[in-house]
């Protein structure tokens, strides 16, 4: 947990696919440890693949670099963070995310995807608030079942906290996104799919899990009868549960013939983070 100085905060993504200009990530390390997560196999001098969850690095110049560098951040969407979350348990201590979030805010052009598996994202919810329609939160929320997240996010926050966290932040007029992903075994898709639904979130999307050659993870699948959710016609099931509770939004000309009563939702097809490992 040794702090460090970064030499830069602002990672270009080279991937189409994904459509976000930088990724910003505060820390290195994930103390949620999720046991799905490629990111323990990069390489790294300091650690092992198999102590990821257990080490977590803050980048303390991360505000102050962003703020050096805002030039670049003209027009341009941030997601934050990768290959860690923004709100791990050292934030409130730390407060990196909160400081780099008060830099975007000064820049009025920046579009602002938050990414998180915590609750702790509530303490920032009124600076969230304060980027209006320009910020959005993510919330992964793999799966319908807290015993199945017990098993594979061992150290993440529970599920119904991340329900909860949704709600707040939707009733506080925050754009929420309810990210199935990477998608794991789930009770009852239609109940699933209502749920985030009712959460007040306005998108949600479903990503699937990839796995790297080998990966230990094929053996938790297997030991608790989950390969399923490797099957592409039970990621098009789940998928097509939320478009259900996620009607897709009407085309402008649609929209004007026939009013919705409610604000318009979709089901983002949304590559997860996880679409690109294997
Ligand atoms: S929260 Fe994200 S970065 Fe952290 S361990 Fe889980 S999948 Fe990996």
């Amino acid at each position: 947990m040794e702090p460090e100085e970064a030499r830069s905060i602002l990672r270009p993504q080279k991937d189409e696919r994904y459509g976000f200009g930088f990724a910003l990530s505060p820390y290195r390390g994930c103390s949620h440890g999720c046991r799905y997560c490629y990111v323990r196999e990069y390489p790294n001098a300091l650690h092992r693949p198999e102590d990821w969850g257990g080490w977590v690095t803050p980048k303390l110049n991360a505000p102050e670099l962003l703020w050096s560098q805002r030039h670049k951040l003209h027009d341009a969407r941030v997601f934050m963070a990768s290959a860690t979350d923004p709100y791990q348990p050292l934030e409130r201590q730390y407060r990196l995310s909160r400081r780099c979030l008060e830099v975007l805010l000064l820049c009025p052009t920046t579009e602002v995807i938050v990414h998180t598996r915590s609750p702790l994202v509530l303490q920032d919810l009124e600076l969230l608030r304060a980027f209006g329609d320009r910020l959005s939160v993510g919330l992964s929320i793999p799966t319908d079942d807290d015993t199945v997240r017990q098993i594979v996010e061992p150290h993440a926050p529970a599920i119904p906290s991340r329900w909860a966290a949704a709600e707040r932040l939707a009733a506080a007029g925050i754009q929420v996104t309810i990210g199935v992903a990477p998608l794991m075994a789930v009770h009852d898709a239609q109940a699933f799919a209502r749920r985030a639904r009712a959460s007040g979130a306005s998108n949600a999307w479903v990503g699937g899990l990839r796995l790297l050659k080998q990966d230990p993870f094929y053996k938790v699948l297997a030991d608790h009868g989950w390969l399923k959710v490797l099957d592409s016609d039970y990621k098009e099931g789940i998928r097509a549960a939320f478009l259900e509770a996620f009607p897709p939004r009407k085309h402008k000309r649609e929209a004007r013939a026939q009013p919705v009563a409610s604000p318009p939702a979709t089901v983002i097809r949304q590559p997860g983070l996880f679409d690109r490992v294997g």
